[in-house]
């Protein structure tokens, strides 16, 4: 398996700082929605209310005009012979608004019979003017489509029919306005044009386009457009377009009462939304400072989480059971699982410091005695020696113990050896070491022991043993004993182990069944 190279507080707070990414763009993702769709109903909503009041607006202006010429009509119908006085009435109908640039009357067929321009030097071309093409709704009131006018302005005419008292149609009057040049109309619908992006245009009863701010496009039809279909049917409304241009619009639409024309009011959605990313930069840089905060803090969470886990495994990983223990004890228990987790690999830890110390018990133990072995001596002496503590030491060797086995039995001969181990065991204290160093020789260590106190134990341990019944038709054995001490009997430790074999040796070529001190 591969080894990890992630901490679990980089795993903290790579969790933490990933969450809440994903909230924060997720809130913003949703504040960027709701702005949006904030943005586009209130810019659909204001293009709708818009509409409507300018094709009011239009209406009251068209009505007035279309007033005039009806109050003109019906002055007319007394004029149809009297032409002077015609051409007066034509005059003041032309110069009473301000919107008409031309008015005139026509006979039945189409023939001009009077002439007003409000262009300069037009009055002279009285009755020059062409022969109109009235169409089938001559008798009607009527606007017309728009149309270039000489002065290759884009106009349209209202026009009104003549009566006599009678009923018969006598002709038409009619009102001529230009649809852009400075005219009240132009003035009423360029006051919107462009402010903010947006811009107004009026579309005709047939789909055609008779106002525009781009004079190129009056006279086109926009049959095709969504808005305008829906101007057609009559409706009033908003909704998005995509216009001719291919440009996304926001449109509000309203028709008019006047002649089936139709007002809309548009403004590019991209215009609409410009704000929203300002709006969505400030909204990041205010939450800077909260995310640092919050990093900090899930940074320092991490960390307290992570700690405990971190200590333990380093413990884990020291290999050395002495250090970690203290180590394992620091961990800060900050939360339950790090509680749990502490205790139970301190009470793994000393488990495996027990078995390793059962192990070593094993190793340094002799069988069949439970003394120390050859390898426990050395372990004692080792540790003696580390403290530089003195220490005592006693060689006993069974006598004529050869003669036991062969009476006996070597069975026989063990159960003397396993005897002579407890009465050592009882003879000593609890931190003197007694070991079984060859077949029937042993050996006992007393850290601290004056001479005196050695030579008295060795005394004691000889005096036991010799009152010792031993088991089964044995009866009773002796044994001999050498003391020797450190630092008093040798430099090193390994010396004054010689001086007690060397005492021993006097002890059993003295008479064996004593306890000698070395050099006494
Ligand atoms: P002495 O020491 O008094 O000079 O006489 P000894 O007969 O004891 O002589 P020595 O110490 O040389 O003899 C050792 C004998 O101990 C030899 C062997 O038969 C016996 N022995 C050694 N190890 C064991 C053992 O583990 N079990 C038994 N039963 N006998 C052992
Ligand atoms: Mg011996
Ligand atoms: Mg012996």
């Amino acid at each position: 398996m591969p080894k990890p190279r992630i901490t679990l507080l980089q795993l903290i707070v790579g969790l933490s700082v990933f969450s809440a990414a994903v909230a924060f763009g997720n809130a913003l993702y949703a504040a960027y929605t709701v702005q949006k769709e904030q943005l586009v109903a209130t810019t659909l909503e204001g293009n709708r209310a818009y509409a409507v009041k300018l094709a009011e607006v239009v209406d009251l202006y068209i009505g007035a005009i279309q007033r005039q010429l009806t109050v003109g009509a019906r002055r007319i119908a007394t004029m149809m012979d009297a032409p002077a006085a015609m051409q007066d009435e034509v005059l003041r109908l032309a110069q009473q608004s301000d919107g008409i640039i031309s008015a005139a009357v026509l006979d039945p067929t189409g023939e001009v019979m009077a002439f007003a321009s409000l262009l300069p030097g037009a009055e002279s071309r009285v009755g020059t003017q062409a022969r109109i093409d009235l169409g089938s709704a001559a008798q009607e009131r009527n606007v017309t489509p728009p149309y270039l006018s000489d002065q290759g302005l884009w106009t349209v005419a209202l026009t009104e029919p003549i009566r006599s008292a009678q009923g018969t149609y006598l002709g038409l009057v009619g009102a001529a306005i230009y649809l852009r040049q400075d005219t009240e109309l132009d003035k009423l619908l360029q006051e919107h044009f462009y402010r903010d992006g947006s811009y107004v245009y009026v579309v005709g009863a047939d789909g055609t386009i008779l106002y525009h701010y781009d004079p190129k496009r009056i006279g086109t039809p926009e049959r095709e457009n969504r808005v305008v279909q829906a101007l057609m049917r009559g409706e009033s409304g908003a909704m998005p377009v995509t216009n001719t241009m291919g440009v996304d619009m926001l449109a509000g639409y309203a028709p008019m009462s006047q002649g089936g024309w139709g007002v809309v009011v548009q403004r590019p959605v991209s215009d609409t939304l410009a704000p929203l990313s300002g709006l969505m930069d400030r909204i990041f840089q205010y939450s800077i400072p909260a995310a640092l905060v919050m990093l900090l803090m899930v940074t320092a969470m991490g960390y307290w989480i992570a700690r405990p886990l971190a200590t333990l495994a380093r413990a884990m990983t020291s290999g050395d059971s002495g250090k970690a223990r203290p180590l394992i004890q620091s961990v800060p228990a900050n939360y339950f699982e790090a509680q749990q987790l502490r205790t139970a690999v301190d009470v793994t830890l000393a488990q495996h410091e027990r078995q390793i110390g059962t192990l070593n018990a094993k190793t340094m133990t002799d069988p069949m005695t439970g003394l120390l072995n050859r390898r426990g001596v050395d372990d004692a002496l080792s540790r003696l020696q580390a403290t530089r503590q003195p220490f005592s030491a006693l060689a006993l060797d069974l006598d004529r113990f050869k003669q036991v086995n062969d009476t006996f039995g070597h069975a026989a001969g063990d159960q003397v050896l396993m005897a002579l181990a407890d009465i050592m065991r009882a003879g000593v204290r609890d931190v003197d070491a007694c070991c079984r160093v060859g077949g029937e020789e042993f050996l006992v260590l007393m850290p601290g022991a004056t001479p005196d106190a050695a030579l008295r134990v060795a005394e004691r341990i000889r005096y036991a043993t010799e009152r010792h019944r031993m088991p089964g038709q044995v009866g009773h054995v002796t044994v001999s004993i050498g003391v020797a001490r450190w630092p008093d009997h040798g430099e090193e430790t390994g010396q004054v182990l010689e001086r007690a074999d060397q005492a021993l040796y006097q002890a059993k070529t003295s008479g064996r069944n004593k306890a000698v001190l070395w050099g006494a």
